[in-house]
């Protein structure tokens, strides 16, 4: 049979990531090795493809496809219709089509490729030891482009007239360079200069005159992706004291950016998940468990039996770990200002930090930091979505009717910008609580709307009036004269993870973290929410507690022990616990408490972590969120499965109260009998997903909902984040957890822009 009898022409519309990531060329090459004709072009943010030949080929074209498009793309759907055949001569790549309403996906910086890497590595390749090596299948996108479509002249790449060789294999489609935006070699690309810290360059080659001076106990910057990074020799304690104190930065652990494998391998215990996340193209920081005796400084990580692990991810990082040991490698900036990313505030910034500076002349339009991930045992927990991950889309559950704006939360600040069923979320911004962090912020949304040519109809945000987010969209929405929606703290959370799991109908959403606003003007933190995505009853929660002192307590543990101490009628002064402590201290904080003098009332489980802490012994001062719940997880890991202690269910009016005085009591009593901080640990993460799976049971009794989502910021905890839905799965409930979306605060945005949809569509 001649196939040319049975000609077919199909027109496939491709939806999802697909420019900017070799998609073109990666169907001209498929197309034109199955003997296919036809064209592709970029059409707003689609690709549409017009593919003839015969029938049994082209459906051979569509499965290969989809089954193996290039590595970074993300195919949503495919849409196919039928056409008359044209009798085309070749497959041709038509220039794209632009829209300027409808500007497509903004792609995220990746890391360098093998084959790029090889090259780089290869004495006889033109572009061998080029610090800016990329090709279409990597190197830098969100934070070079200042404008979409994606086209190198609408990036910081515009100012590097590309060389002929260059431009020869930009313009092949059979070219792996073609159409790479950032494309480069060292005739046409930036160039790297070392500098000290008043801006003077340094003799020598760059990148082995740094690896030199950090050996030799220098501090250096170094120009990265998304913005500046601190890095010292991890295995060299006086530096990284030194870095630390010049740093302000107590005890927040630092990562370490490691050559390869064998080298992560010899300071953490990896698994084939760590692995495969290490390697990744999106190379986040991975928390992995340390190995004991180790090379690295005590001071890297001074708290925890976690260590942050990084490999290289540009060309730089590879040719400068090539020649250095384990590297601390942290953000760039004044503890809690945003990550530096212009040039100009590198030295004044910096200055003072650094010693020598590793800098070059490819501007950084947008701050992007470090990816953070975890594993707990049934897989990743992405607990800051930053470069590699943002800005990815994410789907709504429920299209909006109008494009939205959501601004997320206080700390771990991320934003989303919404059109129809598409939340486009920024990357992690830090906490805004410091100006410069505001500023960003701002500039951040700005950049968004412009990119994404979304102009906000409505705007989202949290409930708490003090929130710096929550003022600006009170102004913005003002100003500009759209509608404003306030979304609970919880209720975001929780709808941040029904929109990861493309949940619309009601649940039970269980809502643990530090603080978050509530609907009575109170701290919640320990809530059982039941409704959907539109509205929720809140249908249990933790014990209300006083926080003596409000903003110290959240500094010092040990004041959530008293309170919940002297809720549980416990001995204040005979007790493993308060024996260790002052007695004025005691009186002083039991004042507070009695006398309701600066203490307000809150529902947190994270508070109750930070009592417990206190209580075994192991935290009564903290330096950073979360740190007297990440010593608790990792006693409780170190010991085996124990019984929990017991949590009092009571119903109060409609509402269920957990009533953790018991476990408190019991708490006490295994430390008064000596038994060892591990175990009590231990024995309180299992009485907290016992309270969850007994809560969740009468809440079912009432509802008949057998749909459970977890969200917020206590389930970064491995042990609860992997426990709870794997006892709730037994108990014969169907429970969700976050997986690409960060539990805690950098979630709020998409849960905000969810409800907002289902609030629209009413
Ligand atoms: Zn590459
Ligand atoms: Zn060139
Ligand atoms: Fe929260």
């Amino acid at each position: 049979m001649n196939p040319t009898n049975h000609r077919e022409r199909h027109v496939l519309r491709v939806v999802g990531l697909v420019q900017g990531v070799g998609f073109r060329p990666h169907v001209h090459a498929l197309a034109t090795r199955l003997g296919l004709t036809g064209s592709v072009q970029n059409r707003t943010g689609d690709v549409w493809i017009e593919i003839e030949g015969d029938p049994r080929t082209l459906a051979e074209f569509t499965v290969q496809l989809e089954r193996t498009p290039p590595p970074l793309a993300h195919i949503k759907s495919l849409e196919r219709t039928r056409v008359p055949p044209q009798h085309d001569a070749s497959f041709t790549i038509h220039a794209s089509l632009g829209d300027a309403t409808h500007p497509g996906e903004i792609p995220p910086d990746i890391a360098t490729c093998p084959a790029c890497l090889r090259e780089l590595r290869d004495p006889n390749d033109r572009r061998h030891g080029h610090p800016f090596i990329n090709c279409t299948d990597c190197g830098p996108r969100l934070t070079i482009i200042k404008n979409l479509p994606y086209d190198r002249e609408r990036t910081t790449m515009a100012g590097f007239a590309m060389c002929p060789r260059c431009r020869a294999e930009y313009d092949d489609p059979s070219n792996r360079r073609f159409h790479a935006q950032p494309v480069a070699c060292p005739d046409c690309g930036p160039t790297l200069r070392l500098t000290d810290n008043h801006g003077t360059t340094l003799a020598g080659d760059p990148i082995p005159e740094l690896a030199r001076r950090l050996a030799a106990g220098a501090i250096a910057t170094i120009k990265g992706i998304g913005g500046y990074h601190l890095a010292c020799d991890a295995t060299d304690e006086q530096t990284v004291q030194r870095l630390r104190i010049l740093k302000h930065r107590d005890e927040k652990p630092f990562a370490i950016m490691v050559r390869d494998l064998t080298a992560a391998e010899s300071l953490a215990h990896l698994d084939d998940a760590a692995r495969s996340s290490l390697t990744a193209p999106a190379r986040p920081i991975l928390l992995a468990p340390r190995r004991d005796s180790t090379s690295i400084a005590a001071s890297v990580a001074p708290d925890t039996d976690l260590l942050g692990l990084l490999f290289p991810y540009t060309p730089i990082h590879h040719q400068l770990l090539a020649l250095t040991g384990p590297l601390v490698m942290t953000s760039g900036n004044l503890s809690d200002e945003p990550i530096v990313h212009l040039d100009d505030e590198a030295i004044t910034k910096l200055g003072t930090i650094a010693d020598v500076f590793l800098v070059h002349d490819r501007p950084i339009v947008a701050a992007c930091e470090d990816s953070v991930v975890r594993f707990a045992a049934d897989g990743p927990i992405l607990l800051r979505r930053a470069r590699g991950h943002a800005p990815l889309s994410e789907p709504l559950p429920i299209p909006l009717r109008v494009p939205t704006l959501a601004v997320g939360g206080q700390l771990k600040s991320v934003f989303a910008l919404g059109r129809g069923a598409t939340a486009t979320l920024s990357p992690h911004l830090g906490d805004l609580d410091a100006a410069p962090a505001h500023a960003a912020f701002l500039i951040m949304v700005e950049r968004f709307e412009q990119l994404l040519r979304i102009h906000p109809a409505c705007i989202v945000h949290d409930l708490h009036p003090d929130y710096a987010p929550t003022r600006y969209a009170l102004e913005r929405a003002a100003s500009d004269g759209v509608p404003l929606l306030a979304v609970q703290h919880h209720h975001a959370h929780m709808a941040a993870c029904m929109a990861e799991h493309g949940l619309r109908e009601p649940v039970i959403g269980v809502t643990f973290d530090g603080l978050g606003y509530g609907d009575d003007g109170t701290l919640w933190g320990g809530e059982f929410l039941v409704g959907d995505l539109a509205t929720v009853r809140r249908a249990a929660h933790l014990a209300p507690i006083g926080m003596p002192g409000g903003g110290a307590a959240l500094r010092e543990p040990r004041r959530m022990a008293i309170a919940w101490l002297l809720a549980a009628g416990v001995d204040l002064h005979d007790n493993p616990f308060s024996r260790g402590l002052p007695r004025p201290f005691l009186a002083l904080i039991e004042q507070l408490i009695t006398r309701k003098i600066n203490t307000p009332t809150t529902t947190s489980i994270g508070r109750l972590f930070d009592a417990v802490a206190a209580l075994n012994g192991v935290c009564n001062h903290t330096s950073f969120e979360g740190q007297a719940a990440m010593r608790l997880e990792s006693l409780a890991a170190q010991s085996p499965d124990e019984l929990g202690y017991p949590v009092d269910l009571v119903h109060s009016s409609d509402t269920l109260v957990l009533d953790p005085r018991p476990l408190i009591r019991a708490v006490v009593a295994d430390r008064t009998a000596g038994i060892a901080p591990t175990r009590i640990a231990r024995r309180f993460h299992t009485a907290l997903v016992d309270a969850v799976v007994a809560t969740c049971t009468v809440l079912r009794e009432a509802t008949g909902l057998t749909r459970v989502v977890l969200s917020g910021g206590v389930f970064n905890n491995a042990i609860l984040a992997c426990e709870t839905p794997a006892a709730l799965a037994r108990a014969g409930f169907t429970a969700h957890r976050h997986r690409r979306i960060p539990p805690g605060d950098g979630g709020l945005a998409l849960g905000q822009l969810a409800v907002a949809a289902a609030r629209q569509a009413r």
